[in-house]
């Protein structure tokens, strides 16, 4: 019996029955026009997901000291990875900037326009990208490696990828955009607990996939007057 269930339990696993959020990546793929920023499969000695997208409560925590260009909201997705690792592109694009530190993420960035919609921003790169202005990129080529943002490859390295509206004003959650298996990468390794709460609307903004797009110099959407986990201004 405790075999039986253990198939049926493998079972629901195979098919995502155990999501909360519904992406499930068997089921919808096709729906996500990008692939994830390496090539490489995930794990303790290669990369790892970090940091969602949106109102975590590390960007709650930082809202106003390090998000509050971006609504107080993380505007991207960070994977831990040893400094070094090389980054793909998401997509077929041009590169359009690079180290254009006025789009943050430094030390150093990479910015790739894959159509009149979406840019994606590659940052806390560990040197220049080797690439030029103009020069065209193919989904899955090694276009940078991962370093950290302090600059000393012990602190916190990562990769920030960003992917924006083509006029950089709105950024869009990546979880939506990246055909990937969010619930398992999703298991290992975040930085903090979760999602930040708004105690007047606890359930709004709880889930991978319900994070509100931001628009860059809006005001902060994360300004509670109830917060949970308690407030904490730097
Ligand atoms: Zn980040």
């Amino acid at each position: 019996m405790r075999m039986a269930i253990g198939a049926v339990l493998m079972a629901l696993l195979a098919f995502g029955w155990t999501s909360h959020t519904g992406l499930v990546s068997a089921a919808q793929p096709e729906a996500r026009p990008f692939g994830l920023p390496f090539d490489t499969a995930p794990g303790p000695s290669t990369w790892l997901l970090g940091q969602l997208y949106g109102n975590t409560t590390g960007a709650y925590r930082t809202r106003v000291v390090w998000y509050g260009a971006g609504q107080g909201l993380h505007f991207g997705l960070d994977f831990p990875a040893r400094c070094g690792t090389p980054v793909v592109a998401i997509g077929d694009g041009v590169v359009i900037g690079v180290d254009d530190l006025s789009h943050g993420a430094g030390p150093h960035n990479l910015i790739i326009r894959h159509d009149d919609r979406y840019l994606s921003l590659y940052g806390h790169l560990f040197e220049t990208p080797d690439l030029r202005w103009g020069e065209t990129v193919t989904r899955g080529q090694i276009i940078g490696l991962t370093g950290d943002p302090d600059v000393t490859c012990t602190s916190r390295p990562h990769l920030h990828l960003e992917i924006r509206s083509a006029d950089f004003a709105i950024a869009y959650n990546p979880v939506n955009l990246i055909a990937a298996d969010w619930d398992a990468l999703m298991l290992a390794a975040p930085f903090g607990r979760g999602f930040a709460r708004d105690l007047s609307d606890p359930r709004r903004w709880q889930y991978a996939d319900d994070q509100p797009d931001v628009r860059f110099g809006g005001a902060l959407l994360n300004d509670y007057t109830q917060p949970w986990p308690l407030d904490w201004r730097p």
